[in-house]
């Protein structure tokens, strides 16, 4: 496995590979890798030959107040993951490389799609990963790219950004990898206090007992929201959104239809942590 830090390495890689016919899949992550990261590694053997994984943790989507200072950074860990993993080479530039030092010119605004779920909640959030992920498509030029359905907007995003920018690759959503008690893997569940993370599984428990409500039947869920929102809040949860969403724009649905798919999503912290997780379903 190569670890390689430079644009024109990376670069150097990838087209070669490519010459010699072979498919490069890539899969961008902020590190402190998870199964949930695995499985996308395991998603992208499928589709190619070679596996390129990058680990940056981007200061560009977090916000003032964030977590970007204490985002768990378990370089050598990830390192053997990707090692037993068979990844071919992994990206792992610095902030020198990724934005040099210089004034930026260049933002990239998104419409629709930004404006509710994190996009509503976290200004600027998603701007900054439409902006690493467009400078990294642009830098690997991956045939393939893969990312997770855990963060569903976010995919929706760089689908629209790829088809409207042009980029010459595909596309692959792998589904959420879960602990076993339902809670989705994420980075951030290592921020949980034993006690939170024993409380956690329970928004998938509420999340599922909506869809199965609105599966039976019911047409106009949100005061069953409220009312799973209310039991989370007692149980110590704090609620951002809990909602169901059109799949393509992202814009809330209050009135479903028989026949259609909705992704219900959700975000929540329990103490200092944000959890967000979602469930596509066919009504
Ligand atoms: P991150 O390192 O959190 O930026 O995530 C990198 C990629 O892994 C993104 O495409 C995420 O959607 C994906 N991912 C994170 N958690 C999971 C999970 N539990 N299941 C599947 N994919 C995930």
């Amino acid at each position: 496995m190569k670890i390689v830090q430079s644009i024109g390495e990376i670069r150097g890689v990838v087209k070669k590979l490519q010459l010699q016919n072979k498919k490069v899949a890539f899969v961008p992550t902020m590190g402190a890798l998870h199964n949930g990261h695995l499985s996308l590694i395991r998603r992208a053997k499928k589709h190619a030959d070679h596996i390129v994984v990058s680990i940056y943790v981007n200061p560009e989507q977090f916000g003032p107040n964030e977590d970007f200072g204490s985002y768990p950074r378990t370089i050598e860990r990830d390192l053997e993951f990707c090692r037993q993993e068979g990844v071919g080479t992994v990206f792992t530039p610095n902030d020198e490389i990724m934005y040099g030092s210089g004034e930026k010119f260049f933002r990239i605004e998104i419409d629709v799609l930004n404006k509710h779920l994190d996009g509503g909640s976290r200004p600027g959030y998603f701007q900054g990963i439409a902006l690493v992920v467009n400078k990294l498509f642009n830098i690997v030029q991956p045939d393939i790219a893969v990312f997770g359905q855990k963060d569903y907007q976010q995919f929706q995003i760089i689908q629209q950004m790829v088809n409207e920018f042009n980029h010459d690759l595909e596309l692959v959503m792998a589904p959420i990898e879960r602990a076993e008690d339902g809670l989705a893997l994420s980075s951030r569940n290592a921020y949980l206090s034993d006690e939170e993370r024993a409380l956690a599984p329970l928004l998938f428990k509420k999340m599922r007992e909506c869809v199965e409500e609105i599966q039976a039947g019911l047409m106009e869920p949100q005061s069953l929201f409220k009312t799973k929102q209310d039991e989370l809040e007692a149980k110590g949860f704090k609620n951002d959104y809990f909602n169901t969403f059109s799949m393509n724009r992202m814009e809330p649905v209050a009135k479903l239809s028989k026949g259609e798919r909705y992704v219900l999503a959700t975000a929540v912290y329990l103490g200092k942590t944000r959890l967000i997780d979602n469930i596509i379903f066919e009504c």
